[in-house]
């Protein structure tokens, strides 16, 4: 074990599948115990039993971001089973697409109350914990959809995304005096499970968009998780970390030619 984060206890929400589970797995290599919390239960044996396999440790618990209560359980776990909160990632997104047109107030709830609500209860469920003993280090997962890009049928999602945003720049000011930072990481395309089935010719066209030339692996974004959440981001808060290739930069189609 390398040991940036040796004797750290983290909670990483959305940890079933994806960047969650990839964030779970860098932390606990690392060295940290993480608290791996979701809604998929199957999912969270399969990353558990990864972070075993490479010689780490967690624990898997059911809890979903939507509801403050769960989510005050979910410290609360963390607490009693391990004495102590020192970082938490809170990841957990979704990203089901509907046009302006035929969103319904239903999918605009459900996407807001996982998405944003789900970050605020989150934090506020872990922040007593925190300052108690004057050490935090929140880290949130954005997009580059939202706070800075638009995509078709993603209104809601965008909102969502750069709401955390906005959540996070005056979290940042309250909770600095307790010695908790808080940052966030706005991914761009990332290659998880749910893009196995579209298809080549569509990975090949989202390629296209990427100077770099590729999508972001999982790990990429846990990678820059992993420093916002170590002491060598002390010195960093209410920031924003771009991790996507450089998708974002070209002003035109003709800059990638
Ligand atoms: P993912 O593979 O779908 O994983 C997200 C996990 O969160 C799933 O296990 C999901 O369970 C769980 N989840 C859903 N609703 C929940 C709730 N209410 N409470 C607790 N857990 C819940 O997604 P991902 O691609 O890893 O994305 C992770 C985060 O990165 C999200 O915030 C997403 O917006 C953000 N992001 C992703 C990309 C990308 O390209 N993948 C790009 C930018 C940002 P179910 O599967 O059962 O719903």
């Amino acid at each position: 074990m390398a040991g940036r984060l040796e004797n750290r206890t983290a909670i990483v929400t959305g940890a079933a599948k994806g960047i969650g589970r990839a964030i779970s797995l860098r932390l606990t290599e690392e060295g940290a115990v993480v608290v791996a919390a979701d809604i998929d239960e199957n999912g969270l044996q399969d990353t558990v039993y990864q972070i075993e396999e490479a010689g780490g440790q967690a624990m898997p618990l059911r809890a979903d971001v939507s509801q403050l209560s769960d989510m005050e359980t979910m410290a609360e776990r963390t607490i009693d089973a391990f004495g102590r909160l020192d970082v938490l990632c809170s990841n957990a997104g979704i990203f089901p697409a509907a046009r302006l047109e035929e969103m319904t107030e239903e999918d605009w709830d459900r996407v807001n109350n996982v998405n944003l609500k789900g970050t605020f209860f989150a934090v506020k469920a872990c922040l007593p914990h925190m300052r108690d003993r004057g050490y935090g280090r929140v880290v949130l997962t954005s997009s580059i959809t939202g706070p800075i890009t638009g995509f078709p049928g993603w209104t809601h999602y965008g909102a969502t995304k750069a709401g955390i945003l906005g959540f996070m720049r005056t979290a940042a000011l309250e909770m600095a005096e307790f010695g908790i930072t808080i940052n966030a990481v706005l991914p761009g395309n990332v290659m998880t499970e749910g893009l196995e089935d579209v298809g080549e010719d569509y990975l090949q066209r989202m390629r296209a968009s990427i100077p770099l030339g590729e999508l972001a692996e999982p790990l990429d974004i846990a990678n820059v998780v992993l420093f916002l959440a170590s002491d060598e981001a002390k010195y960093i808060t209410g920031q924003t970390l771009i991790v996507d290739g450089g998708q974002v930069l070209p002003e035109s189609i003709l800059a990638l030619e």
